[in-house]
């Protein structure tokens, strides 16, 4: 589970826990992570056509590492002309690329999958150091299950015509690809494996503050030897986004980012013929009924907030708790959350590491002071911060009204909103009263009852007593304002093809 549970449970228990990620025990760490070398270069460039290449600006930016707020490494800082590079290499690339037989993109596909999981620990460290997320997850869960994204879709690489029997599914051409900082590597894995398998070639921007993953993944592309203009990487701010979406020679665009860009997106490329699909943001509702298992719910509800800082399109942001049991479920997340540990994201006992940048720092204590003084009562972890780099303390907002902002608003950050319902009505209403659309969870006894409310509720993934559980197998993707298309299984391959 990202979040440990506390050293208190762990010592009574002497059950042996379930594995908790399919994928997760596929290779042995090394039991001290935060040694491994990284093996950061000084400087990145662009990867364009196979090689790697300077940006014609000559221009770079800092990447930060937000436990220490010291840089880690120089980025390049790609313009239009660098993305036009990288349109070229990659439309040169796709016919080749498309006719190659399925088995044989499935084959260079394994070997990326293969060679991510032969660096997975020079991996781990960099996601940590890049983006301030904790070595346990990123070593246990971004790593691995971006490794096994690729295994998946090296799997359907020759099984198109199976999938999608009598419609003869054939690439887009060549998809831009724009994704953010919370899962960088993870998030270019569920955009790149499946325009591979499908066979298009891409042209992918990561987020300004977390880009050495993706780097670090196409020093795997080469050694896996693909096809130069395969895969391509662009690295920048926002305007390079925008360069990459706005490109004529996009036949397809994949979004994955803040509800705002993807509305620019979908006004810049409406009327152009591109293929669209944004996955954008979320505030689910994480709902406890009275009948649930209340020391479960508690780690379900744990892990739901704080995984990765609360730094999760799908994290369980509004708990919705039964009135009935809403002191009880208080009580116990107030003493659960004075034990998780917040700190240094490369110590392997950490539960929750540095918040990404000083910009969301500000953003998530700006909607903090929000709570306050719309009347919702807060109660935040007593743990000592470190004193350089950019963190929040685990924080609770108890007596949440719909039309607080915390209730409405995405805050990306470790802050609960508690609201409480009566009933099983009322619970559904409260839970579609956003404008997102992307998760839910629910948390019950009742089989009958976990039925009736996943269809009740207007969520792209329902969780029941469990929360934050991903596989490649499952399609992911949001309603509302948390965008359209799936990423996973077989309707996220749908969306990389067009079928007759
Ligand atoms: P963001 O500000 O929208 O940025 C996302 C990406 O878009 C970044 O690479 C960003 O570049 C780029 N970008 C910025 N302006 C652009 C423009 N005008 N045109 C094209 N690209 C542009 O979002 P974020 O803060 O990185 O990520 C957090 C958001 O992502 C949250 O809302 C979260 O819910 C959502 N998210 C959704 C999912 C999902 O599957 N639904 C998954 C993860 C995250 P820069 O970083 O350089 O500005
Ligand atoms: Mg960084």
């Amino acid at each position: 589970m990202p979040v440990a549970a506390p050293k208190k449970s762990r010592s009574t228990s002497r059950r042996r826990p379930e594995p908790e990620l399919i994928f997760g025990d596929l290779w042995e760490f090394d039991p001290a992570p935060e040694s491994a070398d990284p093996r950061l270069a000084e400087r990145y460039q662009l990867f364009i056509g196979g090689r790697f290449v300077a940006p014609k600006s000559g221009k770079y930016f800092p990447s930060i590492n937000p436990a220490t707020e010291k840089p880690i490494a120089e980025i390049a800082l790609a313009a239009a002309k660098d993305v036009d590079a990288a349109y070229a290499a990659a439309a040169e690339a796709a016919p080749r690329w498309a006719r190659l037989p399925g088995a044989e993109r499935g084959k260079y596909i394994y070997r990326l999958a293969r060679l991510l999981q032969d660096r997975a620990r020079e991996f781990a460290v960099a996601e940590t150091l890049d983006g301030g997320k904790p070595i346990r997850e990123s070593r246990d869960f971004d790593v691995p299950m971006a490794a096994a994204h690729f295994f998946y879709h090296a799997g359907w690489a020759d099984k198109l015509a199976y999938a999608f029997p009598g419609a003869d599914p054939q690439p887009h051409g060549v998809v831009g690809q724009v994704i953010p900082w919370n899962f960088p590597l993870l998030m270019l894995a569920w955009k790149i494996a499946p325009a591979l398998a499908t066979g298009n070639t891409v042209v992918l921007k990561p987020a300004e503050t977390t880009s050495v993953t993706a780097l670090k993944f196409a020093e795997i592309v080469r050694e896996a030897g693909l096809p130069p203009g395969v895969v391509n990487i662009v690295t920048g701010a926002g305007e390079t986004g925008a360069a990459v979406v706005n490109h004529p020679a996009a036949a397809k665009v994949a979004f994955t980012g803040s509800t705002d860009v993807g509305k620019l997106i979908m006004r810049s490329t409406a009327g152009t013929g591109k293929k669209l699909t944004l996955e954008l943001g979320g505030k689910a509702a994480n709902i406890v009924f009275e009948d649930a298992p209340l020391d479960q719910a508690v780690e379900g509800i744990v892990n739901g907030i704080f995984f990765n800082q609360g730094h999760v399109c799908c994290a369980g942001s509004r708990l919705l708790v039964q009135e009935s049991v809403a002191d009880a479920v208080l009580r116990r997340l107030r003493n659960r959350i004075d034990v998780l540990r917040v700190g240094n994201p490369l110590d392997k006992n950490t539960d929750i590491g540095a918040i990404n940048s000083k910009e969301q720092l500000n953003k998530i204590a700006g909607l903090v002071k929000a709570g306050q003084r719309e009347g919702a009562a807060m109660y935040q972890s007593k743990c000592r911060l470190p004193r350089t780099g950019w963190y929040f303390r685990p924080t609770l907002f108890s007596g949440v009204e719909q039309s607080h902002r915390i209730a409405r608003e995405e805050i990306f950050g470790p802050v609960l909103s508690i609201l409480t319902f009566r009933t099983v009505a009322e619970a559904v209403e409260k839970a579609n009263n956003t404008a997102y659309g992307l998760s839910a969870g629910v948390w019950t006894e009742k089989g009958s009852r976990i039925l009736k409310m996943s269809t009740a509720l207007k969520a792209g993934v329902v969780w029941a007593n469990t929360y934050n559980k991903f596989d490649p197998t499952s399609p992911f993707g949001g309603y509302k304002e948390s965008g359209f298309g799936r990423e996973g299984g077989k309707h996220g391959l749908a969306d990389y093809v067009k079928l007759t």
